[in-house]
């Protein structure tokens, strides 16, 4: 079933990960499988059949010329540096060549206790599986760089999380999984070496358009410019979504600028900068409109360990090195205007400066906010207003009158694009889900698939979500809010 596997990690020196098999699991059954992605790593479909997939996918059977193994990692996790996390219950079996040249991982989680389990028993329960399976999968539609799911079995066996839960694996693909993490573990133990060798593959991977560049120190400083590019330009998508991933540690932040490790991760709904679902996250250290400056604060960590290789003088290495960190919250802010803009169905070419756009995009937050209104659902109504259908979008607000107001200047804004607007309310409305994952949907579909053993609730969700920006009259009821009964006010990581 699958293609030939490539090992290029497994032939990294022994320190770099454990060598480790997955442990099979009594009864596999496979519930998610997603076609369209094992199209496109070249699974061989003509073969498939579900028992024999779920074997592959459980981990009960090993694919010839995979190796699988756990990767080391350290990282920071809510600000504490943790010298010693690695995958604890993930197993990478190695990685394939899409359809397009690109090098994937194939990873498995929920594999069983590796030698960095710790505490943990190495298992994954159903609910995190189906929840990361779907708001992955969501993401990529909406065009978020992201890991992706290829399958999910459940396994036959109980976990226990308090209560015990059906146990599942769920099959992960990704650029790699490579982490600012595994930079840490390397450089915390003063192993430059290491380092280097992973910041050359990464290079490889990921920025190959960096590969020769010369000196060397130069090469591993436009690494991090170019890691903090793709990870600016990712939380600016997160941002413009509503998205609060929830566990932004170090470990789970990918060098490739992919999300990855969703964990008790939420859509936004009414609209307020200091919303927070995960409920380990006390502090609010991760809540939504702290995202943005946790980035720079992990890019941070990352130039550090890139240090030895920039300069052997460490003071200019610090120097040149924050230079670039300092650039930041300007690119930051570039990523966050052009994707702003485009929800507001705003040109970028035009003789309105940055600052007025932005002054206007904060006048419309604000109001949002003040209005109690639903993200997601105000900005898709904007996009009716684009041609002049605005009452459903006021009718969102819980006063009519600040919203008009800020809709007379948009307009005022708008007759500068030339632009017919049924052409502009068509472009806004790509820029503009109609659906996200909402929390009390999600919550829906994993309790029938968990409780019920009935997965139709979820295979609904994802039908629903693969087209998020076209509306459908049968999909109306998913484009709502929470009413309030079932209102989802905290995530669990679940774990
Ligand atoms: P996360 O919060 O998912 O990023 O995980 C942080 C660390 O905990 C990683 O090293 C994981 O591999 C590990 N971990 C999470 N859940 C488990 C589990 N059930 N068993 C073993 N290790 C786990
Ligand atoms: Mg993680
Ligand atoms: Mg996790």
């Amino acid at each position: 079933m699958f293609p030939e596997f490539t090992l290029r990690y497994a032939n990294f020196p022994e320190r770099f990960y454990a060598r480790f098999d997955p442990v099979p699991v009594k009864a596999p059954r496979l519930v998610a499988f997603n076609r369209p992605l094992a199209e496109a790593l070249g699974l061989d479909l003509d073969a498939y059949d579900e028992t024999a997939a779920a074997e592959w996918f459980s981990g009960n059977r090993v694919p010839d010329g995979a190796a699988p193994l756990a990767q080391a990692y350290a990282g920071h996790q809510f600000g504490h540096f943790n010298p010693r996390l690695g995958d604890g219950r993930a197993v990478l079996l190695g990685e394939v060549t899409d359809r397009d040249g690109r090098l994937r991982d194939i990873q498995l989680k929920g594999a069983g206790c590796t030698p960095f389990s710790r505490g943990g028993d190495g298992r994954a329960p159903l609910g995190p599986v189906l929840r990361e399976y779907l708001i992955s999968e969501a993401m990529q539609v909406l065009g978020v760089p992201t890991a992706r799911a290829l399958a999910a079995v459940t396994t036959g066996e109980r976990v226990v999380r308090g209560v015990p839960e059906p146990g599942a694996v769920l099959t992960r693909v990704a650029s790699s999984h490579l982490r600012i993490g595994t930079f840490q573990y390397f450089a915390a133990r003063g192993d430059s070496e290491a380092v280097l060798q992973l910041a050359d593959h990464a290079i490889e991977r990921h920025y190959p358009e960096l590969a020769d560049i010369e000196p060397p120190g130069a090469r591993y400083l436009a690494l991090f410019e170019a890691v903090q590019a793709r990870q600016a330009a990712l939380v600016a998508r997160w941002m413009g979504l509503g998205f609060i991933h929830g566990v932004m540690n170090t470990d789970n932040t990918s060098i490739s600028g992919e999300t990855i490790d969703y964990g008790p991760c939420a859509f936004m709904e009414r609209y307020d900068p200091a919303t927070l679902f995960s409920s380990i996250d006390e502090g609010g250290r991760y809540a939504y409109a702290n995202q943005p400056r946790i980035v720079q604060w992990n890019l941070a960590r990352f130039a550090e360990t890139l240090l030895p290789l920039i300069d052997d003088d460490q003071q200019r290495a610090i120097a040149r090195a924050s230079e670039i960190l300092e650039a930041y919250p300007g690119r930051y802010e570039a990523e966050w205007l052009a994707v702003m803009r485009a929800k507001l169905g705003l040109g970028e070419a035009l003789a309105s400066s940055d600052q007025a756009d932005r002054e206007l995009v904060d006048a419309l937050l604000e109001a949002l906010q003040a209005g109690r209104a639903d993200f997601t659902l105000a900005f898709r109504r904007l996009c009716d207003a684009a041609e002049g259908e605005e009452q459903e979008l006021v009718a969102l607000f819980e006063r009519a009158e600040p919203i008009q107001a800020w809709l007379a200047e948009w307009r005022r804004r708008l007759a500068q694009e030339d632009v017919e607007g049924s052409e502009i309310a068509r472009r806004m409305r790509l820029a503009n889900p109609a659906y996200i994952p909402r929390n009390h949907r999600v919550e829906e579909a994993l309790a029938a698939a968990i409780d019920e053993d009935d997965f139709a609730p979820f295979e609904r969700l994802m039908q629903v979500l693969a087209r998020p920006f076209e509306e459908r009259v049968a999909d109306a009821d998913y484009a709502q809010p929470a009413p309030p009964s079932a209102r989802v006010f905290r995530t669990f990581c679940g774990t």
